[in-house]
């Protein structure tokens, strides 16, 4: 599996799993615990989570139980308590619903009303007391970046998740290369734009590596350097099917036929998100 190597030393695989949508039906809670541990079990070890998304902080303690050392673990604090105390009081509740000591990357679900310093200083109040290993930050465009990083313990973001996919390609303008240039790796969220992406475009390249127009997506992302790819799957064939995206090797006639099909930007654009 290849690995993305952090600012501060630390080292995630670079594909993982989301977790939107799960938890939402208690009668499926059980299976999708199940698709996370086999998941874990396939090399995606980094688990995207958040305070947002219903239950599914408690499917993902539920799925980690007993291998927490295994994972890479991100939730995500909502910018309505994302105040001082507010942020302190989330993480509390977040570690309760996983049941465990620390998230390893806690971060601003997105930018919000309460001042970023004070957000910013609680995430480093709780590195210190050992609840977060690191913080970081989501839907951040360009200039939120800039500014973030000149704020008191701005130096020390490990990451910005945003949406990322083949079809949403705005971001290689100027947040990716910035991104890249300060050493913060990106996290690309709904990989496969929540299902929606136009498979029958990836056809004729995944023909070419035997493999399906999803694995093709998300190779697309792993290709690129330092980015980590987050696709959510409930169903075990599916998770099977996103981990050997790993195996997939694109060459430059893959790459320009999907630049072809999916066109990068020739100007900038505001970051989009879901
Ligand atoms: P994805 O692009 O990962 O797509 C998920 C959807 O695709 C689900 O319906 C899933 O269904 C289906 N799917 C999964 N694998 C395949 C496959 N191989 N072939 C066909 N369909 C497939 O969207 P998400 O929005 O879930 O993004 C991924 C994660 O990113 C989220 O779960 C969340 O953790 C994070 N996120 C963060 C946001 C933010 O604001 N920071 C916003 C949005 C997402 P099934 O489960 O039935 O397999």
């Amino acid at each position: 599996m290849k690995r993305v190597f952090c600012s501060d030393n630390f080292q995630v695989n670079a594909l993982g799993q989301g977790t939107w949508h799960m938890g939402m039906d208690a009668s499926r809670a059980a299976s999708e615990a199940d698709a996370l541990r086999f998941g874990i079990d396939l090399g995606m070890t980094l688990i995207d989570t958040a305070e947002m998304y219903h239950d599914a902080e408690t499917v993902v303690g539920k799925a980690i139980a007993g291998r927490r050392d295994e994972v890479t673990l991100v939730s995500k604090v909502l910018p309505g308590n994302a105040s001082y105390k507010g942020t302190i009081d989330a993480c509390e509740r977040s570690l309760q619903k996983l049941q465990t000591e620390a998230i390893d990357w806690y971060l601003l679900h997105w930018p919000g009303s309460h001042p970023l310093g004070e957000t910013l200083e609680a995430f480093s109040t709780l590195k210190r007391q050992g609840k977060i290993r690191a913080f970081g930050v989501s839907n951040f465009d360009y200039d939120d970046m800039a500014t973030a990083r000149g704020l008191d313990f701005g130096e020390d973001i490990v990451t910005n998740q945003i949406l990322y996919n083949l079809e949403c390609r705005g971001v290689e303008w100027d947040l990716i290369p910035w991104c890249r240039q300060n050493k913060i790796p990106v996290m690309a969220y709904s990989p496969l734009n929540q299902a929606r992406l136009n498979f029958a475009n990836l056809k004729s390249v995944a023909a070419r590596h035997n493999a399906t127009p999803a694995q093709i997506a998300l190779a697309w992302l792993l290709h690129q350097d330092q980015i980590i790819v987050i696709p959510k799957s409930g169903n075990r064939a599916r998770v099977e099917e996103n981990s050997k995206a790993a195996i997939i090797e694109l060459d430059a006639t893959d790459l320009s036929e999907l630049d072809r099909f999916f066109p990068p930007p020739d100007h900038a654009m505001p970051l989009q998100m879901l």
